[in-house]
């Protein structure tokens, strides 16, 4: 047989030879504003006291403006991860040992764990089988008298159902906020997403479509919110005296803070969100066009009013359309020299943390305060639709960044094609 035309996990020669480039776009800008910084000589401009320097220096307050300016926010307020954003939006919502917050499995392991840190619990709730996200229907059936809020996460770069997670947390007094941390300038009916909920979390980190090293904002238009934030970000514990602030709830600090270099790398990324954004929803599109003739993967379906900015591309992988097992498939697709990840991450209730609720100390704390009314139940079964996703249907690629280019996706949808034609061979040969 001809080997130019066999799959590379068969001996043929991979589709794409060299590895794919890293994305960079840390540009002169970026470059010029932390050389200021270094230049000024301040690198960080906070003070745990509750005079100006309270707030941070000139460049955490620039990125902050700039927040509010980009995303027509009241607040916006800097912090050193997005973990430690979502640990300040949950302090401020006041909650405590006893109560629950409602947060999907499938998403990055802090937005569960910060409300382990408030000392409430995550109670799972399982994600819509289209789109990933958390499923207001069964929102709503988890609804309990200890529940106070709804961790909502815009997976993978599209928004969760922010209109309908809005109107149940409205009916029921509870708080929303939205992990954006994947989805920085997507829109969920014309308003920016991190904008809908109470609070709204954007990541920095070395992952994320905007970068700065590590760091992070939290959006909210509530200014009690802002301040319980600022308190949670800079020792509040020794500046709510000198405040007067009477309202002590969950005001123990920690430090929080950004220094000026990743704000001054942050501010410029943020005015440059839009042209980071724009090459994502392009290369992701012509992904969608090529591997829509395709039998056996299904691009990513997007919901009404919702636009997509493609941190990830997940792809669901039909088993009634090849032979293929979604594992011989995504070794195959990665040995042509691209990235596919059989599912995403492991629904996070399956973790060790969850499965023996050994969380602070060893007598169970927080889940050991949570039992008067119920059983905490994280055994396998109680999120179906997330782990047939993770065990079965769901594929992820990062590949759309650029430097990629229209060609190299071209190159992807070939890949797949390739391995799909080959799928008895590969069967035959073994690959597991
Ligand atoms: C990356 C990420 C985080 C954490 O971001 P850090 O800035 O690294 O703390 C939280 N949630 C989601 C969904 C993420 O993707």
């Amino acid at each position: 047989m001809n080997k130019l035309n066999l799959p590379a996990i068969l001996g043929g020669s991979p589709i794409r030879s060299i590895p794919l480039p890293r994305y960079n776009m840390i540009g002169a800008e970026e470059k010029a504003a932390v050389m200021d910084v270094l230049n000024s000589g301040e690198l960080s401009g906070f003070v745990a006291s509750s005079g100006p320097e309270f707030h941070g220096g000139e460049q955490v307050q620039a990125l902050e403006k700039a927040f509010c300016e980009k995303f027509g926010s009241l607040h916006a307020i800097s912090v050193n991860s997005a973990t430690s954003g979502l640990h300040c939006a949950l302090a401020a919502m006041g909650i405590g040992p006893g109560d629950e917050v409602l947060v999907p499995p499938y998403t990055m392991s802090a937005s569960a764990t910060t409300v382990l840190f408030t000392g409430a619990v995550p109670i799972f709730v399982d994600v819509e089988d289209s789109y990933f996200c958390i499923d207001p229907k069964r929102v709503e059936q988890a609804i309990t008298a200890r529940t106070k809020g709804i961790v909502a996460v815009n997976l993978f770069g599209q928004s969760a159902n922010l209109n309908a997670l809005r109107k149940i947390a409205d009916e029921h007094n509870l708080f929303l906020v939205e992990d954006n941390a994947q989805a920085p300038g997507a829109l969920h009916h014309e308003k920016f997403t991190g904008t809908i909920g109470d609070a709204g979390v954007f990541s920095f980190n070395r992952h994320k479509t905007m970068q700065s090293g590590e760091g992070g904002v939290v959006l909210t238009n509530d200014g009690d919110l802002a301040l319980r934030m600022r308190l949670m970000r800079n020792h509040g514990e020794v500046v709510v005296g000198a405040m007067n602030i009477s309202n002590i709830v969950n005001t123990v600090g920690l430090n929080y803070r950004m220094t000026e270099m990743e704000a001054a790398v942050a501010r410029v990324q943020v005015s440059r969100l839009d042209a980071l954004n724009a090459p994502r929803i392009a290369l992701a599109n012509r992904l969608t066009e090529g591997l829509q003739t395709l039998d056996g993967i299904m691009p990513p379906q997007i919901a009404e009013g919702n636009t997509h900015v493609y941190y990830f591309y997940p792809l669901l992988f039909d088993a009634s359309q090849t032979a293929l097992s979604r594992e011989q498939f995504c070794k195959s697709v990665e040995a042509e020299g691209f990235t596919l990840r059989a599912g995403y991450v492991k629904p996070l209730y399956l973790e060790p943390l969850y499965q023996q609720k050994i969380c602070f100390g060893r007598e169970g704390f927080p889940f050991s305060a949570n039992t008067a009314n119920r059983d905490l139940v994280y055994e396998k079964g109680i999120c179906p639709v997330v782990e047939d996703l993770a065990e079965n249907r769901l594929m992820v690629t990062n590949i759309t960044y650029p430097p990629l280019t229209i060609s190299d996706m071209d190159d992807f949808v070939e890949a797949c094609r390739r391995v799909l034609a080959h799928a008895e061979e590969i069967i035959d040969a073994g690959i597991t």
